[in-house]
């Protein structure tokens, strides 16, 4: 019976992460590196569907998470950025088919000047029948070479527009390429509508699970981008580890450190750099201190530690672009 009891909890624990993932194009065979077919998300829904997943809207999670409860583990929510027109003229049935929920984040520039590719508001305001849409910024801008200001003001204008079209106020924000650092997060996060923080969640698109302990503004995403192998992507989970070292690119462009807090009864871990690959580190209480001297090659460099390749927690560090209007 106890035997049995430490079972249930461990398996609990263990499978308490749900995933969100993130497609861009459908059907685009002008577009093939962003496009999903029609024939490989059909089959993704399928395995959905034959293994007892649930895709539920992205609302449902977030609620969960700030429950604090436990976000089951066969739950999926599916998002789509940019508002490519094939979403509407592709993907959008087969949601409906499948009775699938999804949000839809829009680049409200290329929307509002009605870019070739893109969703009209009319298109976007029908969609919205059968899932949640969220701001996906105004230029689409690699936010982390933007200063404070401009992020405000990208920021500002697209939330303006969306409002505007929408007759509502988004209330998720998914970063342009995935691409932040912790000033990007700080910006968005504390961007204010009617006296209050705007969002109640900001999206990322980093590899990984979401749990109760997800930082509503460091959601991660798993991109799926043509023919991909969906059982592995669903073994994803997260890892907890509170990074120390670095929080930001270094200057001279050397990463010299890694430092991180982890639960005590790790003794050794896996250590994933940029360029780098895998490699095996020793934990001493609880501590990773690791003196290192590389050079990063990579402007985006992802620091991951797991107790494997899928267990993870990832640390993104991105070098910001020099520009003059601070
Ligand atoms: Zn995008």
């Amino acid at each position: 019976m106890r035997y049995l009891f430490f079972i249930f909890i461990s398996c609990s624990y263990i499978f308490a992460n749900s995933h969100i993932f993130v497609y861009h194009r459908f059907g685009d065979d002008k577009h093939k590196s962003a496009s999903t077919t029609i024939k490989e998300l059909e089959e993704e829904f399928e395995y959905f569907k034959k293994n007892n997943y649930k895709v539920v809207s992205l609302e449902k999670i977030l609620n969960k998470i700030k429950k604090k409860e436990n976000v089951p583990s066969n739950w999926i929510a599916l998002t789509i950025d940019d508002a490519y027109k094939s979403f509407y003229t592709h993907g959008l049935e087969i949601f409906k088919k499948y009775k699938y929920p999804f949000t839809l984040y829009v680049y409200t520039e290329a929307t509002t000047k009605k870019y070739k590719d893109f969703m009209t508001w009319k298109q976007i305001k029908e969609a919205s029948k059968y899932g949640s849409i969220g701001l996906h910024s105004y230029s689409h801008p690699h936010l982390t070479h933007k200063s404070n200001k401009e992020i405000y003001k990208d920021t500002q204008k697209s939330f303006y527009i969306f409002t505007k079209k929408m007759g509502y106020a988004p209330k998720t924000y998914a970063y342009p390429y995935g691409e932040y650092d912790r000033r990007v997060q700080k910006q968005i996060k504390k961007f204010m509508f009617q006296k209050k923080p705007a969002f109640d969640a900001i999206l990322n698109q980093n590899i990984g699970s979401v749990t109760k302990e997800t930082d509503l503004f460091d959601i991660p995403r798993i991109a799926l981008v043509g023919n991909v192998n969906i059982k592995q992507k669903l073994k994803y989970k997260t890892f907890d580890a509170k990074w120390i070292e670095p929080l930001k690119f270094p200057k001279d462009g050397i990463l010299k450190s890694i430092k991180a807090k982890v639960n005590p009864k790790y003794k050794k871990l896996k250590l994933y750099i940029t360029s780098e690959g895998w490699r095996d580190i020793k934990v001493n209480n609880g501590i990773i201190d690791i003196k290192l001297n590389i050079r990063l090659k990579r402007a985006r460099t992802r620091i991951i530690l797991g107790t494997d390749v899928f267990t993870i927690s990832s640390n993104i560090i991105t070098k910001k672009r020099n520009n003059n209007d601070k």
